[in-house]
Formats: C-alpha cells, structure tokens, sequence
C-alpha cells in the first residue's frame, strides 16, 4: 500500500493508474477503523482493480468542537488494517491540504437535509458534502463507497453526485454490527463499559420494531422506543423518526410509502449514536 499526503501526489498517481485503463473504488473515512469501514473497502476490492482509502478527520462537518476534540484518532493501526484488508493506496492528508482556505462552499440539499441529522446538527451536512466533494475531485474514483449506517448521509452523497452531474457511481454497503446487534462505530471506543452494555438497546429498539411495527401506529412505535431507551437505559434519545426511504419525509401511517425506514439517534453520556433500518 502507497500512502501520500499531498493532493498533487496523489492525484498524479491515481491519474497514471485510470491512464492505464484501471477501474478506481473510492472509500472516505475518518479513521479510527473498524470491520464496518473494512467491509466497504473488501466490496471496492471484489469491484475494481485499485481501492483508495482517504482518512481525513473533518473538522468542517463538527457543529460540536468537543466531538472534534476527542474524535478517536488512531492512524498506525489504521494504516495497518489497510494493508492487511489490501487497500492499494491511502491518502492521509492534513488539514492545510483539502481546506487551504477557509471553505465557502455552500450546498442545497432542500428537504433531505431539514429532518434528523440535517435538522439536529446545523451545517453537518454542507461540511460533508464540502469534503466528499474534495475528495472525489483529488481522488478520481469510478466508484465510491458508503455504509448504510449514515443513512441520510448517503441520500445526500446521491443528491449531491446528481447535483453535480458526476458520473461516479455510489454504492451503499450494508451496516455492519457486533455481536449483540450495536451498529460499529468508530465512537463506540468512547463507551465506558456500562454505557457500551446499554447501547445494544438501540438496534434491539430497530429489530423489534422491523418485528411487530404493525401492532402500533406510527405515532406509539416512535413513543415506544423514545420509552424503551430512555427508561431501560441511562441514554437519551435525541430523535426517532420513521421516514419514506427516498425522500426522508416523516411518515405519519403505514403504507402511506412503499419503503420505509426507522432513524434513532440517542445520547450515551457525552457520545452520540444513530442506527436506523429499513422495515
Ligand atoms: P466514518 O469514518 O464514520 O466517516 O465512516 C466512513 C464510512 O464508513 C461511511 O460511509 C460510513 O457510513 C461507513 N460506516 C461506518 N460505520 C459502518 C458500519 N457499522 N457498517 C458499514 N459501514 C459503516
């Protein structure tokens, strides 16, 4: 595995390889990797001759300057896992190199971005969409990789390829999980023992739901688990909503939509999770 620092290089380098006819799988991360971020990266392998991994900590999509502080950062053992999991090249750039000057960027994404995680952390998805554009015009991919665990995310990284007439293609990999159900994460590290015990309650709230979802309306599925997590547990959720799979509206009955997805995200202590899935 090659790993530069510099957009130039890089670039260059990726540059030289789509010369040669080699296809280009793109994986963006902000480190601290676990079996989720590895699992997108096996899928970029199986799909092109050459996987790129960024690690890039951006400070632009943090409304919350603590978060940023004690983002887990753990680059040699990332870089590692890189090698090991066959990743070709990563691009590990500082913060001077993809923000030279202060980013004025502004992007549109209407009402994907007015519920949930657009809603609750102001400018989060603007910086996402700032980097992930960066990233795409530094390192060249045909195809680009992100995890259904950031599910709205990932509608917004559609969107925003639309918006810019890109032709990169974007390929959402399945949540992976541990073994009692908690969707990985790389702030999961942040868990105290305790708090990383009751976590698990937030996907066994999801797989219930996805179960019995029938038996409640809409409205007391929601309060069901706002109950569940915040009663069974010392976390607290910040939202639950249900929501049309394509537009991320709030669904007020069942079958108003075809597909349907249920979001949480909840605080535990000073750590904040979300998980979703598709009922
Ligand atoms: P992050 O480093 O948190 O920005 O995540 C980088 C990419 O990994 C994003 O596309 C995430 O959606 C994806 N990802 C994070 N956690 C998981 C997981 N548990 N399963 C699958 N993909 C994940």
């Amino acid at each position: 595995m090659k790993t530069f620092n510099t957009r130039k290089e890089v670039t260059e380098a990726i540059q030289l390889l789509r010369n040669q006819g080699k296809t280009i799988g793109f994986v963006p991360t902000m480190g601290a990797l676990h079996l989720g971020h590895l699992s997108l990266i096996k899928e970029s392998k199986k799909e092109n001759d050459i996987t790129v991994v960024s690690i890039f900590v951006n400070p632009i999509q943090f409304n919350n300057s603590q978060d940023l502080k004690s983002y887990p950062r753990t680059i040699e053992t990332d870089s590692k896992q890189l090698q090991e999991t066959g990743a070709d090249i990563l691009f590990y750039p500082d913060e001077k190199e993809i923000y030279p000057d202060i980013p004025t960027e502004k992007y549109e994404f209407g009402q994907l971005e007015t519920v949930m995680e657009g809603k609750f952390r102001e400018g989060h998805f603007n910086g996402v969409a700032v980097v992930v554009k960066r990233l795409f015009d530094i390192c060249l991919p045909h195809k680009a990789y992100f995890g259904m665990k950031d599910f709205q995310q990932l509608a917004i990284i559609k969107k925003l390829v639309l918006k810019l007439e890109s032709d990169i293609q974007i390929i959402p990999c399945p949540t992976i999980r541990e073994t009692d159900g908690l969707a990985m994460s790389s702030r999961n590290t942040k868990l105290n023992n305790e708090q990383r015990r009751q976590a698990a309650i937030i996907s066994k709230c999801l797989f219930d739901a996805k179960k019995h979802y029938k038996e409640y309306t809409v409205d007391a599925l929601k309060k069901h688990i706002e109950t569940q997590i915040n009663e069974l547990s010392e976390m607290k959720t910040e939202y639950v909503e249900i929501v049309d799979d394509i537009n991320l509206q709030p669904i007020s009955e069942w079958g108003s939509t075809s597909a349907m997805v249920v979001c949480i995200a909840a605080w535990a202590g000073e750590t904040r999770l979300i998980d979703n899935l598709s009922l």
